[in-house]
């Protein structure tokens, strides 16, 4: 065996050892729902695409239709020819959509968190990041290169502490929270929180991949309350309840500009093919036109919390934490035998001892469905 090849069996062995090897498995989109996985079809509670919309008809049309004008593929880097005018139509919708100056759009979510953390903060900038912030925001806080600090979980107490010790030590302070935590399902507090990062000088980013579309008339979490919270940095993805690929950032103009000609991975880093970018532009013709449809996602969430006498859910992630891996797992074969697809998330993606199911709710769910999922957890698993 080469050291190479040693190499990658030592690190699989160990990941073995600690039940943290996984494996992929070929699944087939079918529509709505469901999936289709080794020759088997199922109702799929684990999919982002809250509003179906990666198999609507409207959006699969949308997305021929851009292929059939621009072409498959951009060709280049924004910079450079990849800038088609697709991917402008689209900026200006976003920012439309979210209430800002200007947007900017990105390869995917993961490029995006590398690229904007990195290009607002530098050696002299601490960055603060939610303990639970998903793992690319981590990501772009280290490339950051500055400081990083994390605060306790949705915590405004502690994020001003830390906002109280550390402000003057540092040319910039950037804090970086998801607007809906992909693991937990709950909320950050934005109002709140934007206002603490105004009084003390500090930028506010929200990662909204999972509120676009689904939470606040199709606006997302930033727009949940009476009147919109003071996020100066809207980033969200694209590959969610927009059912496309691809991810964005809704700012100011001059934050934009700088993004565009300093982000690395915008600057060196082909653009969107066509097809997604027209996808998510037709994505947006819908939740603009159909704001009842937007609300469905979390409407369904609600019908499972209740079922189980959970607390209301917030956003169409729910999770039910069943503690050691072993029973997360158990209750995954069990569903699936029932021809339901529900992900049992384990460390280290969640901290250990909170290994759960994590049941996404699209709007494409029938009532009948969840209510038997939640029958089949009550008698057999909780
Ligand atoms: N941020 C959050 C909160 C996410 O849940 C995800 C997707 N798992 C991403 C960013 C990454 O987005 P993308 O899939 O578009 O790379």
């Amino acid at each position: 065996m080469s050291s190479l090849d040693a190499f990658a069996a030592g690190k699989l062995a160990a990941l073995d050892a600690r039940h943290q090897r996984r494996t992929l498995v070929p699944t087939a989109r079918l529509s709505g729902p469901w999936l289709e996985r080794e020759g088997k079809r199922f109702i799929s509670f684990s999919c982002n695409d809250y509003l179906n919309f990666s198999t609507d008809p409207r959006v699969k049309a949308a997305a021929i239709r851009a292929v059939e004008q621009h072409g498959t593929g951009a060709g280049g880097s924004r910079l450079i020819t990849g800038n088609h005018p697709l991917i402008e139509e689209l900026e200006r919708r976003l920012a439309s959509l979210k209430g800002t100056e200007a947007a900017c759009v990105f390869g995917s979510g993961y490029l995006a968190n590398v690229g904007i953390i990195p290009t607002l903060a530098g050696r002299d900038s601490l960055v603060l990041v939610d303990e639970l912030a998903h793992n690319c925001i981590n990501a772009g806080a280290q490339m950051a290169q500055g400081a990083v600090l994390r605060f306790a979980h949705n915590d405004l107490g502690d994020l001003e502490r830390l906002l109280r010790e550390h402000r003057g030590h540092h040319a910039h302070v950037l804090v970086v929270t998801d607007g809906v935590f992909s693991m937990d399902g709950d909320l950050a507090p934005l109002e709140a929180m934007g206002a603490l990062c105004a009084e003390h000088d500090a930028w506010l980013m929200a990662d909204d991949a999972h509120g676009i579309g689904v939470l606040g008339g199709g606006r997302g979490s930033a727009h949940v309350g009476a009147k919109m919270a003071r996020v100066p940095l809207q980033m969200g993805t694209l590959s969610k309840a927009i059912g496309s690929y691809g991810a964005y950032l809704c700012a100011s103009q001059p934050v934009i500009d700088l993004m565009k000609t300093r982000a690395r991975t915008l600057v060196y880093s082909t653009g969107l093919p066509p097809a997604a970018i027209g996808a998510a532009l037709e994505a947006l013709n819908i939740i603009e036109s159909e704001p009842d449809y937007c609300a469905l996602p979390v409407e369904k969430a609600r019908r499972f919390t209740r079922a189980l006498n959970l607390a209301p859910a917030e956003s169409p992630v729910v999770p039910v934490i069943l503690g050691p891996e072993t029973r997360a797992l158990e209750a995954q074969r069990l569903l699936a035998e029932a021809g339901f697809l529900v992900a049992a998330i384990r460390p280290p993606t969640v901290p250990a001892g909170t290994s759960r199911l994590r049941f996404a709710f699209s709007a494409g769910h029938e009532d009948a469905d969840i209510d038997r999922v939640a029958a089949l957890l009550r008698e057999r698993v909780l």
